[in-house]
């Protein structure tokens, strides 16, 4: 599925790639929905429309990552109550196993993401997996997401990379878009970003279950 030999940079994505999807979906479609709803006393289904129906225009934008503008949209203290579900924090299956032979292979690998800083630490708290990067590029920084174009112009800048010889894996379908506008040629999806949701059939880009199916071999000759 991958030739190895075609491939120098290795750019990753964190939630829903390396790191269970489901940490995020129960955070914002069962904790925070169910903590509003106590704190204001609505149903659960009035809370949800309260927390994403007027605002989910943002969707996809730096905004819409930044836990900075939840925590003051909801006046609450957004960080901590993901603290609080910091247990369920996981990484996907061969997810570390895939790194280590990244690392090993000696190419290039960052990690690109729209996730916010503190996002990131929460995450990196429990998991540290900053140690197998060359860098970690968080969208915040860029001052653009990874949906927009001015992302890959300002990671070129940070980070030179080939595009016809770089591999983005990613599970969300505008990004993959975006990074292929650019003119990144290896794409992959991944097919189940959420361990506790259905598996996708629909994805427009090749797709893998798990990183076991595209391990680099040994170290690059
Ligand atoms: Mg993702």
């Amino acid at each position: 599925m991958i030739n190895w030999s075609c491939i120098d940079t290795v750019l990753l994505d964190m939630d829903g790639t390396l790191l269970d999807l489901h940490f995020d979906n129960y955070f914002w479609t069962e904790h925070l929905p169910r903590t509003y709803a106590a704190r204001h006393q609505l149903s659960k289904e009035e809370s949800h429309a309260k927390l994403f129906g007027e605002g989910s225009a943002e969707q996809g934008t730096l905004q819409w990552y930044s836990l900075d503008h939840w925590s003051q949209r909801l006046d609450m203290d957004i960080p901590a109550l993901k603290r609080e579900l910091q247990h369920m924090i996981s990484a996907r299956p061969f997810a570390i196993e895939f790194l280590t032979r990244l690392h090993d292979s000696h190419r290039e690998v960052v990690m690109v993401t729209n996730a916010h800083r503190k996002t990131l630490e929460i995450k990196m708290n429990t998991i540290d997996i900053t140690p197998w990067f060359d860098r970690v590029v968080v969208s915040h920084d860029l001052l653009a997401p990874k949906e927009e174009q001015r992302f890959w112009h300002e990671l070129q800048k940070l980070h030179p990379f080939d595009p016809a010889r770089t591999l983005l894996i990613d599970d969300t379908e505008q990004v993959l878009a975006s990074a292929q506008q650019y003119g990144i040629a290896h794409l992959l999806t991944l097919l189940q970003p959420d361990s506790n949701r259905q598996k996708r059939i629909d994805t427009r880009f090749r797709g893998i279950h798990h990183f076991d199916e595209i391990m680099p071999d040994g170290p690059q000759t």
